[in-house]
């Protein structure tokens, strides 16, 4: 970075070691998953044990670097309370302290119940999904720990986890960061260093001919309706096949110009979308010099409440095939 460089978020650096932090304790419990062969089984208690060690450590963290700024987050500690959940809290509590070897049973809780916060349109709150992509997770794929600052009502910062992404330099788990107005990076996830010492700059691509356009959306059919985007894709004359991966790594890969469109239609199951599934990803397409939308061509609106609320759908692109995608819509209404 030179001087000209606008000045990053200042909260920056303690969402960087939160989300590294977290993303050690996820990696281990997934990694135990693989030679456990337990992969794919019913059994969701694994996910849970990574998804609240996730939250508890994120939150711990912010509560120490950024004291006194409130947290949306998707889980809280009622699965974990209660006699019948000892072995799954034991667990987490475990995971939990690999990475913070202090942490009491009644502070790890109190972490967990931080993220309560119902958001709004003004102030300053963080956003966090501590395990985006759970059914790819226990399957052994992509999932990621999102981090995103919101002050009033627009994302200003933004730290994203994707273990299952290589870094650039052909290591296995990237850390995207974005800080709005100043742009975004990869880093190494198994690293300490912050932006100044190791980040790379990513930009998304500059495809313009819609037929070059490499489409990423949901693994999951209940999430976006495929059929939809299979259609929109015919009609865009869209000749790859689209890319089907879990959780907002897939916003990352929009935005380092792997993919340039990500889809998100809504479905019967999934109708309006949680604020914490597009926050954090969302700043990285913006700042990557791409474009996002809902499907009518209006910007998310994060100030609506824990929930999108005022949105229908989602598209993110490298700008340049946004216009196009709006336009093949709008001819279908
Ligand atoms: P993806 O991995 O991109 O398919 O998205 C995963 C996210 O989709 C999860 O974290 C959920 O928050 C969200 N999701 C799954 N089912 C629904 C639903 N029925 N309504 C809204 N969001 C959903
Ligand atoms: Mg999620």
């Amino acid at each position: 970075m030179d001087d000209t460089t606008p000045i990053l978020h200042e909260a920056l650096d303690g969402m960087i070691r939160a989300v590294r932090s977290a993303c050690r304790a996820t990696r281990a419990v997934q990694s135990d998953l693989v030679h456990a062969g337990t992969l794919e089984k019913s059994d969701r208690s694994p996910v849970t044990i990574a998804d609240l060690a996730s939250q508890v450590l994120v939150l711990s963290q912010l509560g120490v670097h950024c004291p006194g700024v409130p947290a949306i987050a998707e889980e809280d500690s009622s699965v974990v309370r209660g006699d019948e959940n000892e072995g799954v809290r034991a667990a987490m509590l475990e995971r939990v302290r690999a990475e913070w070897p202090e942490a009491t049973e009644e502070a790890a809780l109190a972490a967990l119940d931080a993220g309560g916060h119902p958001g709004g349109s003004t102030g300053s709150f963080f956003v966090l999904d501590p395990i985006d992509g759970t059914k790819g997770f226990l399957r052994g794929m992509h999932y990621a720990v999102a981090l995103g600052l919101v002050e009033n009502g627009q994302v200003v910062a933004s730290a994203v986890g994707c273990p299952h992404l290589e870094d650039g330099d052909g290591e296995m788990g990237a850390l995207f960061v974005a800080s709005a107005g100043a742009g975004v990076w990869v880093l190494p996830m198994a690293s300490s260093g912050g932006v100044a010492d190791e980040g790379a700059a990513v930009c998304s691509s500059t495809t313009m001919d819609p037929r070059d356009v490499r489409l990423c959306e949901s693994f999951e059919s209940a999430h976006t309706d495929q059929s939809v985007s299979a259609r929109l894709a015919d009609a865009l004359n869209i000749a790859g096949e689209p890319v089907r991966m879990d959780s907002l790594a897939k916003y990352a890969v929009v935005a380092r110009g792997a993919a340039e469109l990500y889809l998100r239609i809504p479905t019967i199951q999934a109708r309006s979308e949680w604020i914490w599934d597009h926050a954090a990803g969302a700043l990285l397409v913006e700042e990557a010099g791409g474009r996002v939308s809902d499907l009518d061509g209006e910007p998310l609106d994060f100030g609506q409440g824990r929930k999108l609320s005022a949105n229908h759908g989602v598209i993110a692109s490298n700008g340049d095939v946004h216009d196009s995608v709006l336009s093949a819509i709008a001819q279908w209404e």
